[in-house]
């Protein structure tokens, strides 16, 4: 395994529990990728994800987290002051739709459902198997379906039952070739309820006005499964992750980068480590970005190209701040609106430069968890979207650019002065060197037009052998569809290489 993000642990999980000798080599001196956490003064704070859906993924898996749900999802603000505050309830969420623009609460609910059929296309086709197919894995279950299982799940790790059988209509369901912005548009006439449609574009590091509709059946895992914080910090999820690999007998070599995948026209035969080690193996999965594989690893100049055709997706800047006192009412998820979203992804896509007028989200998991600061006081990390590609061109002082976000978010209802002081300014380049991220994109590639979904790198590199896992490749970024990814690869390997170098029963030892 090349790579020890949340999609590599996934398919190592399941690759050991099925019996295979399975080793991890990671170039950070940890495991987890971009689920990262930075502490200083007795602030904690999650630099990457900082929302978790579907955790049934890996409770699935017999990863032991400890759940905390959230009351609210998100509370929107829009530049004209006024505010959306959503939760799981989906009756409840429509209810406020139509308190924020009366009339447009009937088509919240018929977004929603739009939302879930897509949904449901998407569990029976795209998130259950390669994007050219076969279907190899049976369909997730929600929060909700898991009560009364036993932990750990069937198996001891995987979901069990029958594979879902695609439809007919499932194409035609997640709305091919029309772009997010355009399903916003057919279902909402209030500006500001296109805007929170559009938001969801961000959640693939994407453009709204580029990015397929069926990007909008986020809402559909938000609102039927809830949003989800691990108490003590979302990166408790990577420590689970590694004490499970642990007790799977997965090796793990931190700070080993690993510099070529060894293979011939056929097959793959190992890795090489920076040192120069050559390293055997039958199956090499690859979990750092599919552009460092054809770039680097493993050169194929015409797979390289097609990536690029995709683009990248954003990037974040990342301002992490202690706040003195508590802040009345804030929630959990915020997310302060730019007054014109298609300048700023114009800004952050076509002009590539920091967003003049940004959209700004701002995280406070000291609202759920006393652990996360220390008494009296917050601690904040807020995320702007910026352009990914060459972060070494970060044209503007950090202090500079975070003094423009504080002053936009103190002429949207968030007056900081005198309590907040920044710890620490991450810009993309930061992200490239303190996650790997392939340019500072935070998930791999874009979904850079209306039929992405399906020119994404597969998840089956081109030798016998050779797979692809996390954010860049099928289905893509964030950590449900990672770990979906893990999924799938872990059930191709077990299709392609059903025997074992080890009996399952020495390998859970
Ligand atoms: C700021 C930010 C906010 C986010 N917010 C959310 C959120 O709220 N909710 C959500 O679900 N997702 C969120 N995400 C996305 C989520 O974090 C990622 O999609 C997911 O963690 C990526 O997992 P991955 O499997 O692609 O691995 P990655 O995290 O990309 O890890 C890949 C690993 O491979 C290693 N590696 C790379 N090359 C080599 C090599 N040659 N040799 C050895 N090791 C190598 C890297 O060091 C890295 O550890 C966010 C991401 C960021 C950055």
């Amino acid at each position: 395994m090349v790579g020890g993000g949340v999609g590599g642990m996934v398919a190592a999980l399941l690759l050991a529990r099925d019996g295979h000798d399975v080793r991890i080599y990671e170039r950070l001196p940890r495991l987890g990728g971009k689920l990262a956490e930075h502490r200083r003064d007795g602030f904690t704070f999650s630099i990457g994800p900082s929302l978790l859906t579907l955790p049934g993924l890996f409770l699935d898996l017999g990863v032991p987290l400890d759940l905390l749900e959230l009351d609210e999802l998100c509370r929107y603000r829009f530049a004209d002051g006024s505010t959306l505050s959503t939760c799981r309830d989906p009756e409840r969420t429509a209810e406020a739709v139509d308190r924020l623009a009366p009339g447009e609460g009937p088509n919240w609910r018929a977004f929603h459902r739009w939302a879930a059929r897509c949904l449901d296309a998407s569990t029976r086709t795209f998130f259950a198997g390669p994007p050219s197919g076969p279907v190899v894995e049976p369909p997730f279950r929600s929060a909700g379906q898991r009560s009364g299982d036993r932990p750990g799940g069937p198996a001891g790790g995987r979901p069990s039952g029958p594979l879902p059988r695609p439809r007919l209509g499932d194409l035609l369901a997640v709305a091919p070739g029309r772009t997010l912005h355009a399903l916003a548009a057919r279902f909402f006439r209030d500006a500001r309820l296109r805007q929170y449609v559009d938001r969801y574009a961000t959640y693939a590091g994407s453009n709204p006005y580029r990015a397929p509709a069926a990007l909008g059946c986020v809402p559909a895992i938000e609102h039927g499964d809830g949003g989800w914080y691990v108490r003590g910090g979302l990166p408790r999820l990577a420590d689970a992750l590694a004490a499970s690999l642990d007790k799977a007998g997965v090796e793990i070599r931190l700070e080993t980068e690993i510099t070529e995948v060894i293979a011939d026209a056929e097959r793959v035969g190992g890795v090489r480590t920076a040192l120069g080690e050559a390293v055997r193996a039958d199956i090499v999965i690859v979990n750092a970005d599919a552009a460092s594989l054809y770039g680097r690893l493993l050169p194929d100049r015409a797979r390289l190209r097609r990536i690029a055709r995709l683009g990248l997706s954003s990037s974040a800047f990342l301002m992490l701040a202690a706040v003195e006192g508590r802040t009345e009412g804030l929630p959990h998820h915020s997310i302060v609106f730019s007054a014109d979203y298609r300048r700023e992804f114009g800004d952050i896509f076509d002009r590539r430069r920091p967003p003049e007028d940004p959209t700004v989200y701002i995280g406070c998991p000291a609202v759920a968890d006393a652990t996360q600061a220390p008494a009296g006081a917050e601690s904040w990390s807020m995320l702007v979207n910026v352009p990914a590609g060459d972060p070494g061109r970060w044209p503007t002082p950090p202090e500079a650019y975070a003094e423009l976000v504080l002053d936009r978010l103190a002429s949207r209802g968030h007056d900081l002065s005198g309590r907040l002081r920044f710890l620490d300014l991450l810009t993309p380049a930061d992200l490239r060197d303190r996650y790997g991220a392939w340019g500072g994109a935070i998930y791999g590639g874009a979904y850079g037009g209306p039929l992405a979904p399906f020119r994404r790198p597969g998840n089956r590199g081109p030798r016998r052998g050779l797979y692809l896992v996390g954010g860049s490749a099928h289905p893509g970024g964030g950590l449900p569809l990672v770990a979906m990814g893990g999924r799938i690869v872990a059930a191709l390997a077990r299709r392609d290489f059903p025997r074992s170098t080890r009996r399952p029963e020495e390998a859970r030892r």
